[in-house]
């Protein structure tokens, strides 16, 4: 019996980095700054640079960068915000948080990510903002989105949680909207030890907004000093921790170097796996895909998925249940059916393992493990 291979193997990179991490922790730590310490402004920084953004701002997850970023542009009680329902809930969550209604559209079937011409249609005198999502790692088809939204005075938030550092004809996402939200949750490709995120943008009203937001609506001076007794907004208490914008910046450092890993790996994947009867991903030609997950498409899922199991390979699925079909959201009034592509690809979706210190013998192994059930089932 082969030893097991996870689908995301958070040791093997600690192990790799641990004492800088541990020294990262400890200098923390004696510092005692662990609300807004100097760690947080150098991890803004050095990520705004890593994004080409003027700005970064932490904040306590992706759910919240979300939330703080719709608010930061004006969407409230009363507005309607196109998004996708095959992501993540928490894109939709900040939505209805903000006081807003998700609106739902279709896919595009090979990229994952938001239809344009589906956005397009779904336009009404309500809407307000946009939420592409780059899934998977993958930049949505940007140009087409901000067209539409160019035309109708719309926002454009990305959702950029599961992206760090992807490329869209060349550039990074983070400015390639108004606003762009970040999750560094521990599975994700830049990923703290809890829960952390960032908002990026070029607008500084924007970045100013969301600095008072995170932090209980805090006056900021012209000096960008906060106050410590003026509270000009009703915010939230949704700061990065020092501790884990120390963390951060450790690992910020190796992203480069983990992503190259994983576009890698990721091409290993479509080589050995070419010919297989199964769905491979599809990455068009002006984007460059920073592989959070990679994802074929396969009819008897369960059954594949069993027969990894049994061999010792976890397998994932992002995600079975597409957002309008969740109970949750049933108040919003979607049936089965008014969202084909989704619903398809809910059903036929399955996540390999990939992650920078994937060997290749591992790569072969659910390689291998993937054609016998493809023939066998
Ligand atoms: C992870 C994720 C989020 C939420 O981030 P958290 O840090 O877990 O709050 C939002 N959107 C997408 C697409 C995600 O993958």
């Amino acid at each position: 019996m082969m030893s097991k291979i996870p689908l995301v193997d958070l040791k093997a990179q600690y192990m790799a980095i641990r004492p800088e991490i541990e020294a990262a922790i400890q200098r923390v730590i004696e510092s005692t700054a662990f609300i807004n310490g100097p760690d947080v402004a150098a991890f803004e920084q050095e990520f705004a640079q890593f994004c080409g953004a003027a700005y970064a701002v932490g904040v306590a997850s992706g759910t919240a960068a979300l939330q703080l970023a719709l608010q930061a542009c004006g969407v409230g009680a009363g507005d309607e915000v196109i998004t996708t329902a095959h992501t993540f809930c928490a894109t939709a969550e900040a939505i209805v948080h903000a006081g807003a209604r998700p609106v739902f559209v279709d896919i595009d079937p090979c990229s994952y990510t938001l239809a344009p011409e589906a956005v397009a249609r779904a336009i009404t005198p309500r809407t307000k903002a946009i939420v592409p999502v780059h899934l998977y790692g993958m930049p949505a088809d940007m140009d087409a989105i901000n067209a539409i939204a160019q035309q109708h005075g719309l926002f454009v938030i990305e959702d950029a949680a599961q992206a760090h550092g992807a490329l869209y004809k060349g550039r990074p996402v983070g400015t390639l909207g108004h606003v762009a939200c970040f999750s560094f949750y521990p599975g994700k490709n830049l990923g703290a030890y809890g829960d952390a995120g960032a908002v990026t943008t070029n607008d500084p009203a924007i970045a100013r907004r969301v600095l008072a937001l995170r932090d209980h609506g805090r006056a900021i001076g012209p000096d960008g000093k906060r106050s410590k007794y003026e509270h000009d907004q009703v915010g939230y208490g949704e700061r990065l921790d020092t501790l884990q914008a120390a963390i951060l910046r450790v690992k910020l450092r190796y992203l480069p170097e983990w992503t190259a890993r994983r576009q890698m790996i990721a091409q290993r994947y479509l080589e050995l796996l070419a010919g297989a009867p199964i769905g491979l991903p599809f990455t068009p030609p002006d984007r460059q895909s920073v592989w959070h997950l990679f994802v074929v498409r396969v009819r008897r899922r369960a059954d594949i998925q069993a027969h990894l199991a049994a061999q010792g390979i976890e397998t994932g699925i992002h995600y079975p249940i597409p957002l309008h079909l969740q109970k949750g959201f049933a108040y919003l009034g979607y049936r089965a059916g008014d969202l084909p592509h989704t619903e398809a690809a809910a059903q036929e979706v399955l996540s390999l393992p990939i992650y920078a210190e994937l060997s290749e013998a591992q790569q072969v192994c659910v390689v291998h493990a993937l054609r016998e059930a493809g023939s066998c089932l």
